[in-house]
């Protein structure tokens, strides 16, 4: 854990008691805060009382009399599409507004550390896709080169849960734009921002906000060094405005859609390879063509902003290709689960929307796609243009028959279930071909969450290939 500093003695508010909750109100109480929390669910509150943490109603009158400061969780609107009333009544009060992010930042370096022969650091992940993985890769390479290292934020443990710093540590979070918005204090030795497209945007009141809300993060204490993803404007936008000149290799540009020309700090993929390029010459590539864990050009996107920000650190290119191809993969996000007379079996689950479920299709050459669930809003016709690689489609979910014929005509067969998807296109696969779970759908039709969908898909492949 990491105890809070610079409350001691005094009343702090904590709305929102899921995990990152409760992990602040005892990090509030290990620094010699008062912690006082609340949640509007009640099952919530009680499981905070019997961990110790106390409760007080913060919706009553005059519940923020001698509260110094209100941290609020991720998942509580506080600003659009309205703010959260609690929320509003700290502002009314004076009562300054942080979330979890704020304070690890203003604890997380202590005295200790003067004893340090390598001060810690904090790498810090954001964007709209392929944070997660970014983040894990970053870490798993940290740690095939022997570094110490934490993951924390939305991904791995709360962040004020993690433990305090080792000599050299390095600490990676991944953080969403409700966490880079809200926090008072971001200070990251590292920044990266992996890409930009339209998500959560109630939250954020449009695209605008929620870009602003990402690049906070490198507003607020300015990273010694920034990994830009240069995919999109935005991204071209803030390397811009955080570089002097294009010689300035604080930022790092990269992208995996061309090739980076110019003076500067480059991470680029192309055609499977990845490259770095500096004052004007080529430092190191890779081929990622066979890294199993990293298929397709959206995860060698992520792989050039997890090259990268290791390269800030002094790690070379040799250490982390090695690392790249003992990467695992995150569950449910182009994982492989097992491979059987040459047909690949790939879990990617968190292939909830039509976007991610593009960047799937496109990351194989023969595919037999398992898809359907519950639909999102706005339709597939984003899917449409990238079917190329669909040899057929295997439609599961409750309105499998009425997501079957929104598929532009590629051959679809209505399964229903996971059980006959996954039987159907392994019986009918050939070698070289891929069968892929990427159901460009929610799965609250048939199943609890993403990973419990993720988990049939791969208990039934377990099944048939042994
Ligand atoms: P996040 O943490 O930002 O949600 P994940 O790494 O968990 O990102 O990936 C979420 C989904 O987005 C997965 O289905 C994955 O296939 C897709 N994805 C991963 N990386 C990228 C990327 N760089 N660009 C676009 N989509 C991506």
């Amino acid at each position: 854990m990491i105890p809070v500093l610079g409350f001691e003695d005094q009343t702090v508010a904590v709305l929102g008691l899921g995990r990152s909750g409760r992990a602040t109100a005892a990090a509030l109480n290990a620094g010699g805060a008062r912690a006082v929390a609340w949640d509007d669910n009640p099952a919530a509150r009680d499981a905070a009382e019997t961990e110790g943490i106390e409760l007080r109603d913060m919706t009553r009158q005059g519940a923020f009399d001698g509260v110094s400061c209100l941290v609020v969780s991720p998942g509580i609107p506080h600003l659009y599409p309205a703010p959260n009333p609690v929320i509003a009544a700290a502002w009314d009060a004076g009562v300054a507004v942080d979330n979890d992010i704020g304070l690890f930042f203003r604890s997380f370096a202590t005295y200790a550390w003067d004893d340090f022969d390598q001060q810690p650091k904090v790498i810090a992940v954001t964007g709209s896709n392929g944070k997660s993985t970014t983040s894990a890769l970053i870490h798993h390479i940290l740690k095939e080169a022997g570094r110490p290292t934490q993951l924390a934020g939305n991904i791995g443990r709360g962040v004020l849960d993690i433990d305090p710093a080792r000599d050299g540590e390095v600490v990676v979070l991944e953080l969403s734009s409700y966490q880079t918005d809200l926090a008072r204090a971001m200070t990251p030795d590292v920044g990266v921002f992996t890409n930009l497209s339209p998500d959560h945007l109630d939250r954020h009141a449009g695209l605008g906000g929620y870009f602003a809300a990402k690049r906070r993060l490198f507003a607020e204490g300015g990273p010694d060094r920034c990994v830009i993803g240069v995919d999109e404007v935005e991204g071209r936008y803030l390397a811009n405005q955080l570089s002097e000149g294009q010689a300035d290799d604080r930022v790092i540009r990269i992208s995996s859609a061309r090739k980076l020309d110019g003076e500067g700090w480059t991470v680029f993929a192309r055609k499977g390879f990845l490259a770095e390029w500096r004052k004007g010459r080529q430092v190191a590539s890779i081929d990622m063509r066979g890294i199993l864990g990293l298929p397709g050009a959206h995860n060698h996107q992520n792989a050039c902003a997890a090259y990268a920000a290791c390269r800030t650190l002094g790690i070379g290119p040799k250490t982390i290709e090695e690392a790249m191809k003992t990467y695992p993969g995150l569950p449910h996000r182009s994982q492989l689960i097992g491979e059987k007379d040459g047909v690949r079996y790939v879990n990617d689950s968190k292939a909830t929307n039509v976007d991610s479920a593009a960047k799937a299709l496109q990351a194989f050459p023969r595919i037999r796609w398992i898809c359907g669930g519950l639909q999102k809003e706005g339709g597939l016709d984003g899917l449409l243009p990238h079917l190329g690689a669909v040899v057929k489609a295997y439609v599961i979910g409750r309105e499998a028959a009425q997501f079957a014929m929104q598929l532009g005509g590629i051959e679809a067969e209505v399964c229903t279930t996971m059980e006959v998807a996954v039987a159907r296109a392994s019986a009918e696969a050939e070698a070289g071909d891929t069968v892929l779970l990427a159901p460009a759908c929610a799965s609250f039709d048939q199943y609890d969450n993403f990973e419990k969908r993720g988990g049939d898909f791969a208990a039934q492949v377990r099944a048939i290939i042994g």
